[in-house]
């Protein structure tokens, strides 16, 4: 049976609760409750007692699962995208909705074929010690509202194949996208295995110092997740923390600007900014500044802003007015301490919707807010250098280290400069791709742990090491400890 976007629609509101509007339009585009502490509590406690069943599930049983889960959201795709762009703001097509909806199957598929293998981690003729990986229990997984069905998925699909069950806390923002995804995910898991629980104010504390969560994921910004680790502190929770970034782009005096110019716009404004890993600094060198800067406003030039739900769009509005306002704030200061507004920086305060336009500011200093802070909207700064040393010492001078790009036509060189780099990632000629076999994950104050591949696996799951001492054949001997046989 086919699923309409009204299906999902009906399936993931609630007539009674919250209105949640279109950025694009101000329109609502359906109601959500927003649950209280004590049905989060009730949440929590279903997946609890869910988690020891689906541990004790097979990890083949569970690889089958993720793979119907992803075949499920496939044949939701169309719907799925419809809510998403309407709720998120972000248009159907370009590197947007269809494609975050495509990339939820993608990852539940490569989840389950990412191997984890038992590792001998020491053998010797007296002792043999291996790795295992278990459950943990309950995760939580509190998301953001830029990629809400995809980062929802990055934090789901290794929790489930490493046999824990899943309480999700969407953004207040985007609940119903992620409602309407963990809904078609249901239709092929167990019950109480994952679980979507829509609210704000205080379920994110609860979820952060709840006893039964063994293992918190967030994705959000650093004061948040400064919060996270005081209030998980209690119950020694184990948290992935993706804090987002200010990441720094380095263009070297080798480059063709115009070979260069759409990948470095996509680099910095894939989601119309609004991405963890977006290029939000650009420094480029002082001898090709004005071509990059003209190669850049080209490109942007072509790409058209309006309604996700029009088809030839591939910028969307921001999600929502406290981010326009941020944006909008940052640009103007930037006017007014004599930056060079290149493109943009005009906003119609008369038109609907939550539209900033593509912006490129020039001649910025590098202490200039548009620089220091991340703007997370579609307004990149780009500053002048001469000397190399000065653009890798300006790039790792702030506190983020999630990202950071090099741009240069000598792979070794760019590869030199890139280890010099404090970023957790560092991408040579592009800028913010992501894979789920390649571990991600920030350092500094972009967070810590990591994602995707094994690593990602590992990261929610409990390390048990099983060990016994050997004889010099290699059997397992009766002596009872290691210690005994050094003795
Ligand atoms: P935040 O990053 O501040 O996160 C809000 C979420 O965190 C809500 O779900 C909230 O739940 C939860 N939360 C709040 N306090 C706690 C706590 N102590 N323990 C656990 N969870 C908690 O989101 P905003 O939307 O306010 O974004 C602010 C800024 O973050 C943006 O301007 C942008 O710069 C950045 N950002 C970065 C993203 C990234 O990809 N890294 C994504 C989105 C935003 P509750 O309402 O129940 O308290």
């Amino acid at each position: 049976m086919t699923i309409t976007y009204d299906d999902l629609l009906t399936a993931s509101s609630d007539t009674h609760g919250q209105d949640i509007v279109d950025p694009a339009t101000g329109e609502r585009v359906g109601r959500i409750r927003f649950r209280t502490v004590d049905e989060l509590d009730a949440v929590i406690d279903d997946a609890r007692r869910a988690q020891p069943a689906w541990a004790a599930t097979t990890d083949d049983e569970r690889r089958t699962l993720l793979l119907h889960a992803a075949d499920a959201i496939d044949a939701a795709a169309e719907p799925l995208a419809e809510i998403l762009s309407r709720e998120q703001g972000k248009p159907l097509n370009g590197p947007n909705a269809r494609f975050e909806v495509g990339a939820c199957s993608a990852w539940l598929r490569a989840t389950a074929a990412t191997e984890l293998p038992v590792e001998t981690v020491y053998s010797d003729e007296k002792t043999h010690a291996e790795l295992h990986y278990k459950p943990l229990g309950v995760v939580g997984a509190i998301g953001p509202w830029n990629w809400p069905m995809m980062i929802t998925t990055w934090q789901i699909a290794p929790a489930l194949r490493m046999g824990n069950t899943v309480v999700v806390k969407p953004s207040e923002y985007t609940p119903l996208s992620v409602s309407a995804l963990i809904n078609v995910v249901n239709g092929v898991l167990p019950s109480n295995v994952v679980t979507s629980v829509a609210g704000e104010g205080a379920l994110g504390a609860r979820l952060s110092s709840h006893p039964d969560i063994a293992k918190l994921m967030f994705t959000g910004s650093t004061t948040t997740g400064q919060n996270i680790i005081k209030t998980s502190a209690d119950t020694v929770k184990r948290l992935t923390l993706e804090l987002g970034g200010n990441d720094a782009g380095i263009v070297l005096p080798d480059v063709d600007p115009a070979a260069i110019a759409t990948d470095l716009f996509w680099g910095a404004f894939i989601n119309t900014g609004q991405t963890c890993a977006a290029l939000k600094r650009l420094y480029v060198h002082t001898d090709i500044y004005e071509a990059v800067c003209t190669a850049l406003v080209e490109v942007a030039r072509t790409m058209p802003m309006g309604r996700g739900l029009e088809e030839h769009n591939i910028l969307g509005p921001l999600q929502n007015r406290a981010q326009y306002d941020k944006v909008s704030h940052l640009v103007d200061a930037a006017r007014e301490s004599g930056a060079t507004i290149v493109l943009g920086g005009d906003p119609d305060p008369t038109a609907a919707g939550n539209f900033y336009p593509t912006t490129l500011v020039a001649d910025i200093d590098n202490d200039n807010p548009l620089v220091t802070d991340e703007q997370f909207g579609p307004a990149l700064p780009i500053i002048r250098y001469e000397n190399l040393d000065d653009a890798i010492a300006m790039a790792n001078g702030l506190s983020f280290g999630l990202g950071a790009s090099v741009w240069s036509s000598d792979h070794e060189h760019a590869r030199n400069v890139a280890s010099r780099l404090e970023a957790g990632t560092v991408w040579i000629n592009s800028h913010g791709g992501v894979h789920p076999m390649i571990p991600f994950g920030g350092i500094k104050k972009s967070g810590y742990g990591l994602e995707f591949g094994a690593e990602g696996l590992k990261a929610v799951s409990a390390p048990q090491v099983i060990t016994w001492a050997t004889t010099p054949d290699g059997n397992h001997t009766t002596e009872t400890t290691m210690v005994r046989r050094q003795l």
